[in-house]
C-alpha cells in the first residue's frame, strides 16, 4: 500500500521524503521524549507537516473490557477520555484494522449496514487509521473536520495509515518503557526502604548497592560502601576466614544462612542473622544479595534465660541439697540425745559413763542450737533484721578467749596432729574499737570452726593485723587442711553451697556458716575473702573498719573493765517456772557467789520481793513466760514499788518487739535465751 503513494508522481516525491523524514522522527522520537504525553505532542507536531491536525486523537484500546482511553485528545468539540468502545467508527478501524476515509454519506452508509452508531459530533469528514506494534492492533489515530470536507483525500488516508503503523510502534515501545520504569522505581524503593539491612555485591565481594536500613545499622554513608569490599568493612578480624567462605560459597550458587558477629563504624560489635542469596543476572553475571539482621537483643534475652533457667534449676537442685543435709544434720545429734539419753536410764552406768553420756548429749544438743541460731540468723540477715550493736570490743581478750575454746576443741577431739596457733604478737599493744563483739566473735568461729573441720594434719593459724591505708583490721585464719578448687572459691560464700554437695561427702555442714559470715562482715563494714590451693590449704581474710573510741571515752570504758566487779553477797532472785532452766542459773550464779531466791511464778517474785521489802533482794532475774502472773506484769508491780532494784528479763523470743515490750514494762535489760554465761554475768555487773 505504502509503495502506491511513495510511487507516485513529482508531488508524490516530495511528499515521499517528507513522510519519510516524519517515520524517522517519530521513531527516534521514542528515545528523545521524556514520557507518553511528550511523545504524542512530538507526534502531533510531526503529523502536522504532512496533514490538518486541528481535531485529533489517540485512542488505546483495551478489548478486556471493550473500552479507548485518550492519551492524546486535541479536539475542539469532543472530549473522551475513557469511553466505551462499542459501535463506534474508531472501533471500526480497529475492528477492520483498516484506515478509512468517512464523509457524511459513508457514514450513513455503515450506519444503515449496522456496523457503526453515531457518538461524538458530526463532522464534515472524519480520518481514521488503526495503530499497530508486533502484530497487534493497540489503538486508532483519528482527525476530523468539522467545517470542510476536503480537508482530507485518499492521499492522507494512505499517509495516515503508513505513519500510523509508525506512531503505534512508538506508542508500544514508549509504554513498555514506562511499566519497566515504574517496575524498576517500585522495586527500587522496596530495595531502599525495607527494614532489613540489604546490601548487593558483585564479585569478587564489592558492594554495588546498600539500603537505608543497612547505613543505619553499620553506621556507614552509602558512598563510604559503594565499590568497597564488603567484608573488609564491617567482619570483625576473627572472623574474616568465614566470611571469605560465605562469599565464595554464594558466587558458586549456594545459598547461605547463618548467625555470626559484624562490627559497625565505631568498631562496636553486633549480633546477626545472616542471609545471603546468590543471583544470576545474566549467564556470565551473578550478583550476592545479603539481608543482616540486628538480633543482639533477641540474644541477650536468650542468654539472660538460659541464666535464669540454669538459676532455676540450681535452687532446685540446692533447695533438695540443703533438705537432704539439713535432715542429716538434725539427724545425727537428735540419734545421740535419743540413745544416750536411753542409755542413761539404765542402773549399771559408773560415774564416768554418766559424765560421757552428759557430754555427749550436751554437745549434740550444742550443735542443734547452733544449726537453728544460722538458719536463723541467715534469713534474718538476708532480710536486713539483723542490727549491729556496737559495743567498745578489746581484740586481744577476744582473740585470746577463742584459742581458749578451740583449743579444748581440739584437744576433745583429741588431734594430736592438729596445732592451733594464736599469733598475739603480731600487734603488741592493746587495740580497743567500736564493733558488734557477738557478730565479730561469731564471724571468727565460724572460720576457726571451719578451718578445723577440714585441716586434719598440720595447724591452723589465726589472728589479725592493722591495714593503715585502709584503717581496718585484717583478721585471718589460715590451715594446712583440704584447700579449696579456684572453681569453688567465690561460691562457697553462697547459702547452701558447698565444695562436696554430694550425699557421700566426708564432712558434716550445711553451707551456711560462710554466708552468714560474709553478710556480718558486710554488715560490720568490712569484707571478705578465701586464697586457697587445693590440697594444701587455705587462708580466710575478712577486715572490718578500725573505729577507736574518743580518747577520754575509751580510757573511762577500760578503766570499767580492769574493775574487778565482785558479785559474792549478792542477792538475786530468779523468777524462772522451768526446773531445768533455773538449775543453770543457779549454778553459774552460785559459781560467782550470788545467794540465789527463787520463785516459780510472777506472784511468787512479787511475794518475795515484799516478803524482803525490796531492801535485801539486789536484782531479779525474771523470766518473761510464766504461769499465773507473767514476767511482764511482775516486773511492773516491783518497778512501780522498788524502782532501785534491776530486773533483768530473760526470754526465748528473741525479737526487737519483745525486747521493747521487756524495756516498757520496766525491765533494765534484756537477755534472749539461751543465755550465754559472759553475757549474763555483764548485763548483771552493769546493773548492778
Ligand atoms: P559448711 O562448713 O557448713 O559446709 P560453710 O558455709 O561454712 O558451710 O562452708 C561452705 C563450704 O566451703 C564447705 O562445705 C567447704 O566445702 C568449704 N570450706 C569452708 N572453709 C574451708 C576450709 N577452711 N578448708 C576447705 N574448705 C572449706
Amino acid at each position: 500500500m505504502s509503495d502506491s503513494i511513495l510511487n507516485a508522481d513529482d508531488t508524490s516525491l516530495m511528499l515521499q521524503e517528507r513522510v519519510l523524514r516524519v517515520l524517522l522522527n517519530i521513531s527516534n522520537a521514542t528515545i528523545a521524549t521524556k514520557d507518553l504525553p511528550d511523545l504524542m505532542e512530538t507526534i502531533r507536531k510531526e503529523l502536522s507537516r504532512l496533514m490538518d491536525v486541528t481535531n485529533l486523537y489517540i485512542a488505546l484500546y483495551h478489548p478486556e473490557d471493550d473500552t479507548f482511553t485518550m492519551p492524546y485528545f486535541n479536539d475542539l468539540k469532543d472530549h473522551f477520555e475513557k469511553v466505551p468502545a462499542r459501535k463506534t467508527l474508531s472501533k471500526y478501524v480497529v475492528k477492520t484494522g483498516k484506515a478509512i476515509l468517512v464523509r457524511p454519506s459513508d457514514f450513513e452508509e455503515l450506519v444503515k449496514k449496522d456496523e457503526v452508531t453515531l457518538v461524538g459530533t458530526d463532522s464534515k469528514v472524519w480520518m481514521g487509521a488503526p495503530l499497530q506494534a508486533n502484530d497487534r492492533i493497540i489503538g486508532m489515530i483519528g482527525l476530523q473536520s468539522y467545517t470542510d470536507e476536503n480537508t482530507y483525500s485518499d492521499t492522507d488516508k494512505n499517509v495516515l495509515e503508513l505513519v500510523a503503523h509508525q506512531i503505534g510502534l512508538a506508542i508500544d515501545r514508549k509504554q513498555k518503557e514506562e511499566e519497566l520504569e515504574v517496575e524498576k522505581t517500585y522495586f527500587e524503593q522496596l530495595f531502599r526502604n525495607v527494614p532489613e539491612a540489604t546490601v548487593i555485591q558483585e564479585y569478587p565481594g564489592l558492594i554495588t548497592d546498600v539500603n537505608v536500613a543497612f547505613t543505619r545499622l553499620f553506621g556507614f554513608k552509602p558512598q563510604e560502601l559503594i565499590g568497597k569490599s564488603l567484608d573488609e568493612l564491617i567482619v570483625p578480624e576473627e572472623l574474616i576466614p568465614e566470611a571469605y567462605s560465605i562469599t565464595r560459597r554464594t558466587f558458586e550458587g549456594e545459598a547461605v544462612e547463618l548467625e555470626t558477629v559484624r562490627k559497625k563504624k565505631n568498631g562496636k560489635t553486633l549480633e546477626v542473622s545472616l542471609t545471603v542469596t546468590p543471583f544470576r543476572i545474566s549467564p556470565d553475571k551473578t550478583i550476592m544479595y545479603a539481608i543482616y539482621r540486628d538480633i543482639s537483643k533477641k540474644k541477650e534475652v536468650e542468654r539472660k534465660l538460659v541464666t535464669a533457667k540454669e538459676k532455676a534449676e540450681e535452687a532446685d537442685r540446692l533447695k533438695t541439697a540443703f533438705l537432704t543435709n539439713m535432715s542429716h544434720e538434725i539427724r545425727t545429734p537428735m540419734n545421740a540425745i535419743m540413745g544416750f539419753a536411753q542409755l542413761l536410764s539404765s542402773e549399771d552406768l559408773t560415774p564416768e559413763n554418766k559424765t560421757e553420756y552428759v557430754n555427749i548429749i550436751k554437745n549434740s544438743g550444742d550443735s542443734l542450737l547452733r544449726l537453728i541460731d544460722d538458719i536463723l540468723d541467715l534469713a534474718k540477715l538476708e532480710s536486713g533484721q539483723v542490727v549491729i550493736r556496737e559495743e567498745t570490743t578489746d581484740v586481744h581478750e577476744m582473740m585470746e578467749s577463742l584459742f581458749l575454746t578451740f583449743s579444748r576443741l581440739i584437744s576433745e577431739k583429741q588431734n594430736a596432729e592438729l596445732e592451733l596457733r594464736y599469733d598475739k604478737h603480731k600487734i603488741n599493744h592493746p587495740v580497743t574499737i567500736l564493733t558488734d563483739p557477738i557478730r565479730l566473735r561469731q564471724i571468727l568461729t565460724n572460720l576457726l570452726s571451719n578451718a578445723i573441720k577440714f585441716t586434719h594434719t598440720g595447724y591452723v593459724e589465726f589472728g589479725f593485723n592493722i591495714s593503715e591505708p585502709d584503717n581496718a583490721l585484717v583478721f585471718y585464719v589460715k590451715d594446712t587442711g583440704i584447700g579449696i578448687p579456684p572453681d569453688k572459691m567465690e561460691i562457697i560464700f553462697n547459702r547452701f553451697q558447698q565444695v562436696d554437695n554430694s550425699k557421700t561427702r566426708l564432712y558434716p555442714g550445711t553451707g551456711l556458716g560462710l554466708a552468714i559470715s560474709k553478710h556480718l562482715t558486710e554488715l560490720l563494714g568490712g569484707r571478705i575473702w578465701v586464697e586457697s590451693e587445693f590440697n594444701k590449704g587455705s587462708a580466710f581474710y575478712f577486715t572490718i573498719p578500725y573505729k577507736v573510741l574518743p580518747n577520754e571515752e575509751s580510757a573511762e570504758i577500760n578503766n570499767l573493765n580492769k574493775e574487778k566487779l565482785n558479785l559474792s553477797g549478792k542477792n538475786i532472785l530468779i523468777a524462772e517456772d522451768d526446773e531445768y532452766n533455773y538449775f543453770y542459773l543457779r549454778e553459774i550464779l552460785r559459781q560467782a557467789g550470788v545467794n540465789v531466791f527463787h520463785a516459780v511464778n510472777g506472784r511468787e517474785a512479787i511475794h518475795l520481793v515484799k516478803e524482803k521489802n525490796g531492801k535485801e533482794i539486789d536484782l531479779v532475774l525474771m523470766d518473761i513466760e510464766m504461769p499465773e502472773v507473767n514476767g511482764y506484769e511482775a516486773t511492773a508491780f516491783i518497778k512501780n514499788e522498788y524502782p532501785r532494784i534491776p530486773v533483768i528479763a530473760q526470754t526465748a523470743y528473741a525479737s526487737m518487739e519483745e525486747k521493747v515490750k521487756c524495756l516498757k514494762a520496766g525491765c533494765d535489760a534484756y537477755l534472749a535465751k539461751p543465755l550465754q554465761i559472759n553475757d549474763l554475768i555483764d548485763e548483771i555487773r552493769k546493773c548492778l
